[in-house]
């Protein structure tokens, strides 16, 4: 348990809490990951924490934003992330988002059509601005992760096929005020397995040989974000693995004199320095199961029932009680009215009761921003310890 027990009674629940001393110790990983190459970018993903104070302490230590939306490039901009290490992604952009962009003068776009291209080129002759533009590929790398999070096979709705690229990219390069830089992935999030890293960067080694031999020139390969955490484990792996992940693209991706390497991580950021916060209201005891019913629920964080992803769960209070009897298994649920409003069946805790306090971690990513009103719920508010 990261936090101080007294510090953490005190705070009102359901909240959010974010360990600032494992932020910094794991911008500090990467950096140490990539400070002898400064061909390579790091653009920190804000949709999965956009918490202003996050925001600026990743600004500060020189990261690159990755933005899906005009608020994220509005929040990117006040959080003192320079425009031009801002990325700008996402399926569906508005006119005003790409105004927006274009106006502040944004590093890249990242494009997943053909039809896009055609009205980003047109804004960006209408506002007299030059838009650089990374093509997203889909690679057609199947990655071994949730199938809702996946997102680098042929039938997602992301990026453009390989088949069209070489055409997709002549049209870029003849449409107005469009600079055409580079080439821009992403497999899918929560991937621990290198190998579905090392698949795209093969792939990747085909599509530049393939370019090469059209005669086009690509300045900018960006393998996008993706690489997971241990949600089993998070006082034992508080760090990803950045070693493992950073050394795949070393040594399997082939990169052309001069061509720049961008990464978009999001979750393996920020996962970890954040847990919910959280107070048990009852423990309903039925004929078939005991449940500990908990004050916050799918709307603080959903990852459980959009996913079927497992958190792991303390109970604070009773490590302070010092529970020496066994384990007591219940089905730990939030009070919405939805069957999926689930954390964990069947979960393993010390005997706990009414007003315990409880963490439920590895909420730092995904978590705050998918937050909902459901219910006409609060948001929950977050605090930075
Ligand atoms: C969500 C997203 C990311 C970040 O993904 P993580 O799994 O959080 O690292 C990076 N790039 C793009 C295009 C994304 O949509």
């Amino acid at each position: 348990m990261p936090f101080n027990t007294t510090q953490l009674q005190a705070l009102p629940t359901p909240s959010y809490v974010y360990d600032r001393a494992l932020l910094d110790s794991t911008l500090a990983a990467i950096k140490a990951e990539t400070h002898d190459n400064t061909s390579c970018h790091v653009h920190y993903a804000i949709k999965a924490n956009d918490n202003p104070e996050v925001l600026s302490a990743i600004a500060r230590e020189g990261f690159g934003a990755d933005c899906v939306s005009g608020g994220e490039i509005r929040a990117a901009i006040e959080a003192n992330f320079p425009a031009s290490e801002i990325a700008f992604a996402g399926v569906g952009k508005a006119d005003w988002e790409i105004r927006l962009a274009l106006n502040l003068g944004i590093g890249m776009f990242n494009v997943e059509s053909r039809e896009e291209l055609a009205v980003i080129s047109e804004l960006a002759t209408d506002t007299g601005t030059i838009a650089h533009i990374s093509l997203r590929i889909n690679p057609d790398v199947e990655a071994s992760t949730h199938a809702h999070i996946t997102t680098g096979c042929a039938e997602n709705k992301f990026g453009i096929a390989h088949k069209d690229m070489i055409t997709t990219i002549r049209q870029a390069q003849s449409l107005p005020n469009i600079d055409f830089v580079g080439l821009h992935f992403h497999i899918g999030s929560q991937l621990l397995d290198m190998s579905d890293f090392e698949s795209l960067c093969l792939r990747i080694n085909e599509l530049q040989e393939l370019l090469e031999g059209e005669g086009i020139e690509v300045r900018n390969i960006n393998v996008g974000g993706g690489l997971g955490v241990s949600y089993d484990d998070p006082d034992g792996h508080p760090i990803a693995n950045f070693a493992a992940y950073f050394e795949t693209f070393r040594r399997h991706l082939k990169l052309r004199q001069g061509q720049q390497l961008h990464f978009e991580l999001g979750r393996a950021i920020v996962a970890q320095m954040g847990s919910l916060l959280t107070r048990v209201l009852y423990v309903k005891h039925t004929a078939v199961k005991d449940f500990v019913i908990l004050d916050a629920g799918m709307t603080e964080l959903i990852r459980p029932a959009l996913y079927g992803a497992l958190h792991k769960i303390e109970n604070v209070t009773a490590s302070e009680r010092k529970e020496t009897e066994d384990k007591v298994m219940y089905d730990v649920v939030g009070p919405i009215c939805e069957s999926s409003d689930v954390f964990a069946y069947d979960y393993p805790l010390p005997r706990t009761c009414r007003g315990d306090l409880m963490l439920i971690r590895s909420a730092g990513a995904y978590g705050q921003t998918m937050a909902s009103t459901y219910n006409h719920r609060p948001l929950p508010q977050a605090f930075i310890l």
